[in-house]
């Protein structure tokens, strides 16, 4: 039956970590006319292009409908009783250990919450990673390592109250572009001044003050070249540093090593002097300064010591925890940081918690956990070697396409037919994921966006409600409540009894406040108790919300200004990087050098935004943009078609000539599939080294090779 002409309904975008408010007005006949909210104070009231389009995307074409066992359509019953009966006879053959889960940004947090407690305190695995290793998993090990504690410091409205924005890593003007045009309004208003540190002169490039478009890697360089200047020209925060901060010795040694001059940081970035030097005063003479950095940073087999050079030179100036000052990681998904709260990434636990003894025990005791793990599990690139292997003998993949988005995903796609069983959580039936099969394959249909109802965390740590709006489609249900359900056919009932969304946000909530005496940043302690209606009208509110003091029901915008962080001794960290190099070498077969990335209207794999012609229209195809140099030394011609090689395969992509790019260098967009476009798939061509620390693959240098065809 036609559904009836609601009110405008208040959600969230799905698409990247700005997190906007949305007005979603269903028609009453399965439709929706898409506003932005503006009361919604991440957006108030704008969309960018992929928002705005929203409403294109809703229609049930290619969903998955029907729970599917090995291509047949069977109810939920049989799809249920096959996901459990399967985990049960695997965990008892070969521990709980060899099953492991791979979930998604896109998820909503309660979602993520009753994933990570299934998996990890009940069926007793620690292998639980996310699409979100592949997005600022080093910018969170880069604040543990600084701050003690995955805490971003700042908010938004620093970049309306900044003098200076240094953009890192990041064409905010295409991947968070409703956060962009805040930052030219603060231009317009104050007079900000916008510096954009890319290899890329990107759409933000062309748009910011001073580009510096420097070598691929080499950011660390940069920021330990700055950090040797403030110390040189006298433009310290002495007090700052002594009193809270720990190690900076140590790092400004390090600094000094790899970048003493501008000279010498000139050289190592393949920057011009004078440009190096315009940076670093107006750096130095700025002090309302924010440095906001993204996947070109994080991308990195270098990207946890490229976020610590940025925060060490914040550090170093105390600008921190204030106005228009700060580190801002801007996460690429809509609930990236949600997923971080939950524990979703392998090295967390729960609620910010990690494996300390009495952070087991308390988790433990929390959930009355029968099987709690102990230690870390395998990020994404080790777990999916280890599928490879054939260490892992189940997988369960939620709401993402690792076979678009996975470095060396051929290899992926042949490793998971070796599963004895692969569930794939859907919304999509023909994304590229849902149509590999493993030994015994399970397909459940998810809800979508504007089915489906919870919360998301974007960039400033802010908490804002995703609403249902659309009916149900078919027999598809939400991803916390299937999770429910094999959590009962194992055993686990009890502790999985949830009636709606709001009694998960409840009990998440509540675990980030138990025996948290304030040593613990993520405390929701305020909202541990909210009732139906207050968490279906909550408004947006960014963590802490703790029970007690001026933060208390609502929030707080900014932490560390008080100089106070979450080590033991309540003092920041310098860290004393390592200096830049890349993981591969370009050689004389591969003598380029490939980035991927994003454009500005498509999303990710493209499975909701390419519904829409209108967003498509922007850029048809898959392409590569290169150098006129090295066109021209390679023969290829702007418009022509071009096969880019690396060691793990080759991608046909439409060839676009630019002086955007350095010579040297080439990139490629990440969102075309085999599904989308044949012979198009960009990140599948990376290796992905990890981070050594951060286990985040590199996906901004890979050596290639390019010729026309
Ligand atoms: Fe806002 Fe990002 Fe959605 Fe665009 S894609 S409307 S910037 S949340």
């Amino acid at each position: 039956a036609p559904e009836r002409a609601a009110p405008a309904v208040k959600t969230t975008c799905p698409y990247c970590g700005v997190g906007c408010g949305v007005l979603a007005t269903p028609d009453g006949q399965g439709g929706v006319a898409i506003a932005g909210d503006p009361e919604h104070p991440s957006n108030f009231g704008r969309l960018c292009s992929k928002g705005s389009a929203l409403g294109e995307t809703v229609d049930l074409q290619d969903r998955l409908l029907t729970p599917m066992l090995d291509g047949q359509a069977v109810s939920w019953e049989g799809a249920l009783g096959a996901v459990a009966g399967g985990l049960k006879k695997i965990a008892e053959k070969h521990g709980p250990d060899s099953i492991a889960f791979y979930l998604s940004g896109q998820l909503l947090t309660e979602d993520y919450y009753v994933a990570n407690k299934l998996a990890k305190g009940f069926l007793g695995t620690p292998h639980v990673d996310t699409n979100s290793r592949l997005c600022m998993s080093s910018a969170v090990a880069a604040h543990r390592r600084a701050f003690g504690a995955d805490t971003v410091p700042g908010c938004y409205e620093d970049l309306d109250e900044a003098d200076l924005i240094v953009l890192v890593g990041s064409n905010a003007a295409w991947c968070h572009p409703i956060l962009f045009r805040r930052m030219i309004d603060a231009r317009t208003a104050r007079g900000t001044k916008i510096v954009t540190v890319d290899p890329r002169r990107t759409q933000t490039g062309e748009e910011a003050d001073l580009h510096l478009g420097l070598k691929p890697g080499s950011d660390t360089a940069l920021f330990s070249g700055l950090l040797t200047h403030l110390a040189d020209a006298a433009k310290l925060d002495r007090c700052f540093i002594d009193e809270h901060t720990a190690g900076f010795d140590g790092a400004l040694e390090r600094a000094r090593q790899i970048a003493p001059t501008v000279a010498a940081t000139a050289r190592a970035t393949g920057l011009a002097e004078a440009e190096v030097q315009a940076f670093f005063d107006l750096f130095a003479e700025t002090p309302r300064v924010v440095t906001a950095f993204s996947q070109g940073a994080n991308q990195s087999a270098q990207g946890t010591d490229k976020g610590n050079a940025i925060i060490n030179c914040h550090l170093a100036t105390g600008r921190i925890g204030r106005p228009g000052m700060g580190p801002l990681s801007l996460t690429g998904q809509p609930n990236a940081m949600g997923g971080r709260e939950v524990g979703g990434l392998a090295n967390m636990l729960a609620a910010h918690m990690h494996f300390a003894p009495e952070e087991v025990d308390r988790v433990r005791r929390f959930w009355n956990a029968p099987n709690i793990i102990t230690g870390e599990g395998m990020k994404a690139v080790a777990l999916f070697e280890a599928i490879e292997k054939g260490k892992i003998k189940a997988l369960w993949v939620i709401g993402t396409n690792p076979i678009v988005s996975m470095p060396r995903a051929d290899r992926i796609r042949e490793a998971l037919a070796g599963l004895d069983l692969y569930v794939v959580s859907e919304a999509v039936a023909t994304s590229d994921s849902a149509r590999v099969r493993g030994r015994k394959t399970v397909l459940l249909p998810a809800l979508a966006w504007g089915e489906k109802d919870g919360t998301v965390t974007n960039s400033e740590r802010r908490i804002s409600r995703q609403r249902a709006f659309l009916r149900a489609p078919g027999q598809a249900r939400a991803d916390w409540a299937i999770l429910c359900d094999v959590a009962r056919r194992l055993g686990h009932g009890a502790a999985f009894a949830y009636p709606n969304a709001a009694a998960i946000f409840r009990e998440h909530a509540a675990l980030s406040a138990f025996e948290n005496d304030g040593t613990r940043d993520f405390d929701l302690g305020g909202l541990a108790e909210i009732g139906e209606r207050a968490y279906d009208a909550h408004l947006p509110m960014q963590w802490p919300v703790p029970k007690r003091g001026p933060e208390a029901r609502k929030g707080r915008p900014r932490l560390f200004a008080d100089g106070r962080f979450y080590t033991f001794d309540q003092r920041a960290r310098f860290v004393a990087v390592q200096p830049p190099a890349l993981a591969q070498a370009v050689t004389e077969a591969h003598p380029l050098v490939l980035n991927t990335g994003r454009i500005r209207d498509h999303w990710h794999t493209m499975t909701r935004t390419g519904k829409s012609q209108r967003l498509s229209a922007h850029r048809a195809v898959p392409f590569v943009e290169i150098h006129p140099d090295d066109a021209a030394r390679h023969r290829i011609a702007d418009g022509g078609f071009a096969r880019v090689t690396t060691e793990l395969g080759s991608a046909i992509l439409e060839v676009m000539v630019t002086d955007g790019i350095r010579p040297g260098s080439i990139f490629a967009p990440m969102h075309w599939s085999d599904m989308t476009s044949s012979n198009g798939r960009a990140a599948a061509l990376a290796r992905g080294i990890p981070d050594p620390v951060s286990g985040q693959p590199e996906l901004k240098a890979t050596p290639a090779a390019i010729e026309a065809v």
